[in-house]
């Protein structure tokens, strides 16, 4: 059996009675078991796995109504909650933390008879674009173990590259799914704010952060907006989108659409083979008819600062709840005064979680809002400025999804702000609340690159078309695993 097909390919053979829910699950899991101890995407498998396939072949041969996804295996970031299982967030905050109940995105996919075939690594509640963060150890990228995989969904990138599943659900805060997919060479997407509920992911930094599928191919990551896209009464940031089939009339193509080369995000610092990849997929959409030009974005030079001051605000507050009495890891309250006992279960977190809540208990404080915080905001409000003014005149931007390749693991752990830097493509998308995809494109000495694309708000539906046009250029080696 073939584990290398897309999620829609699955889709058809297990219609076309060509393949069983239960062989594909079983394969998948004998896959997890030869690869998932050299790349460590997994933090828990489904032990129940298999009987659930089971149920699902038994609902077919009956010819009982099925849901869309046939009992395909799909991975999940473990910040988002499953009732009944871990959710630990790669935390030991969390280590022993079982999800009450199920978040939107998986109720939705349940229904649809999606088996979860297990929960996957990310860094500490996702700060992070390496998964070095995680409390139970690192992602290893595919291409090379010798390389991070990004993240903070690297996990989530790793286990569609490896053939561990057939999609995965990431959450990009400000490139946590675009960022792996482009390091680990799967499509990345992060949709306009609002598209998908956040209702049962833990929150990081609320006011940016969506949900995103990871795939090994834009129609799938169509046909999984289709399933998990929409209002929720649970989530009033939710939108309503009309027009919501990202896979109808997929393959328009971009014959006169004008793109715009955000100049900022190929300036100076980026890598050459990530330069010229970007400059042939010009080439190419051009080839298709697009007009591309360059366009200047100056506020995306304070994109990463303002970034970090927001979203270290935000997860300040949102990490005040880990306070081992409502949630954290457990241990008696006897022999301790409150604060004692607090900042004791609080050591718990890793480092770069502490760092964040003392920048984020810093900057929006009395006396320094004005210079950090409030500065912060206009930042963001600027720069949607800017960005809507480009929109005005383009129907998508481009730009590398990372300015470098992949790394070594351990090479930039002890270097946050190197770290943070590399943020500088994904961040825009987040701040101002637009759709963007990650999509592969080339590989250089062995490792991945990702095309990043931009819309404007609600223009899913033309930015998938958009990136479906780019991939059909696209012929990459297979990922040597
Ligand atoms: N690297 C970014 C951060 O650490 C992005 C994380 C994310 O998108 N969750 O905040």
């Amino acid at each position: 059996m073939n584990l290398k097909i897309s999620a829609l390919e699955y889709v058809q053979q297990v219609q076309n009675g060509n393949i069983s829910a239960e062989d594909f699950i079983s394969k998948t899991l004998e896959q997890i078991n030869k690869v998932d101890e050299k790349l460590h995407a997994f933090l828990s498998i489904n032990d129940d796995a298999v009987n659930q396939a089971r149920a699902i072949d038994k609902k077919i041969k009956s010819g009982d109504k099925v849901g869309s996804c046939f009992g395909m295996p799909i991975s999940i970031k473990d910040n988002m909650c499953i009732k009944g299982s871990k959710t630990t967030c790669g935390s030991k905050m969390l280590e022993n933390f079982v999800a009450p109940y199920d978040a939107t995105v998986i109720s939705k996919l349940k229904q649809q008879d999606a088996i979860f075939i297990g929960k996957v690594n990310l860094d500490e509640f996702a700060m992070g674009l390496t998964t070095e963060f995680s409390a139970f150890g690192p992602s290893k990228n595919p291409w090379n173990p010798e390389y991070v995989p990004g993240g903070s969904s690297g996990g989530s990138a790793v286990s569609v590259s490896a053939f561990e599943c057939l999609m995965s659900l990431g959450s990009d805060t400000g490139g946590s799914v675009r960022n792996p997919a482009s390091f680990c060479s799967v499509v990345g997407y992060k949709p306009t704010y609002g598209l998908i509920s956040r209702y049962g992911l833990i929150s990081y930094a609320n006011s940016i952060e969506q949900i995103g599928p990871l795939t090994r191919t834009v129609k799938d990551t169509a046909f999984m907006l289709n399933m998990i896209s929409g209002l929720d009464p649970n989530d009033n940031t939710t939108i309503n989108v009309k027009n919501g089939d990202y896979l109808s009339d997929i393959d328009s193509g971009i014959e006169g659409k004008k793109i715009g080369i955000i100049k900022e995000m190929m300036a100076e610092g980026t890598d050459p083979a990530v330069l010229s990849a970007t400059n042939d997929a010009i080439a190419k959409l051009e080839s298709l008819g697009a007009i591309c030009e360059e366009i200047s974005i100056d506020m995306v030079k304070y994109s990463v600062a303002a970034y970090y001051t927001i979203t270290a605000t935000e997860a300040g507050s949102n990490l005040a709840r880990y306070d081992n009495i409502r949630y954290g890891y457990d241990f008696p309250v006897e022999g301790y005064e409150f604060n004692s006992y607090i900042s004791k279960a609080r050591k718990n977190f890793g480092p770069e979680v502490i760092r964040r809540m003392i920048i984020g208990g810093f900057v929006p404080s009395a006396g320094h809002a004005g210079k950090y915080f409030l500065k912060a905001m206009k930042v963001k409000s600027k720069l949607t400025k800017e960005i809507d003014e480009a929109f005005k005149k383009f129907d998508f931007l481009i730009a590398p999804t990372v300015p470098i390749l992949p790394f070594k693991l351990g090479e930039k752990i002890n270097d946050p702000v190197a770290l943070f830097l590399i943020d500088i493509n994904t961040v825009t998308a987040n701040l101002t609340g637009k759709p963007a995809i990650s999509i592969p494109f080339s590989i250089s000495n062995g490792l991945p690159i990702g095309i990043q694309l931009f819309a404007d708000s609600n223009n899913d539906k033309s930015l998938l078309q958009a990136a479906y046009a780019l991939e059909q250029t696209v012929k990459l080696p297979e990922v040597p695993i």
